[in-house]
């Protein structure tokens, strides 16, 4: 399994109480599946089943490669530039999320 070589760039370590969905979706009135934060500067984007992908999305735009899943239970990262996904042992937190508005 590669290594990713991009812990640097988190700067989220303790993951916020409460998040209102995807900003971007919120933003356009459209709706999400699954919600992913960014570890570089807790931007809250959609998972690649979304209809419109902001997370990968904010990733390509930003240079921001690490993203860690906001679903409940669920404790992994993923780096989009090594293709990785990991647990973040310095992480911290349990953010309460919305129910998706595709019901997912
Ligand atoms: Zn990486
Ligand atoms: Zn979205
Ligand atoms: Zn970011």
């Amino acid at each position: 399994m590669a290594a990713c070589t991009h812990l640097n760039q988190i700067t989220i370590t303790e993951l916020p109480e409460a998040v209102d969905g995807c900003e971007d979706c919120l933003r356009a009135g459209q709706p999400w599946l699954h919600l992913r934060i960014c570890l570089t500067c807790g931007h809250v984007g959609c998972c690649d089943d979304s209809p419109n992908r902001h997370a990968t999305a904010h990733a390509h735009a930003s240079g921001h490669e690490i993203i860690r899943s906001l679903e409940p239970g669920e404790q992994w990262s993923w780096c989009f530039a090594d293709e990785v996904a990991m647990i973040l042992p310095d992480v911290h937190g349990q953010t309460r999320i919305p129910p998706s508005p595709l019901g997912g």
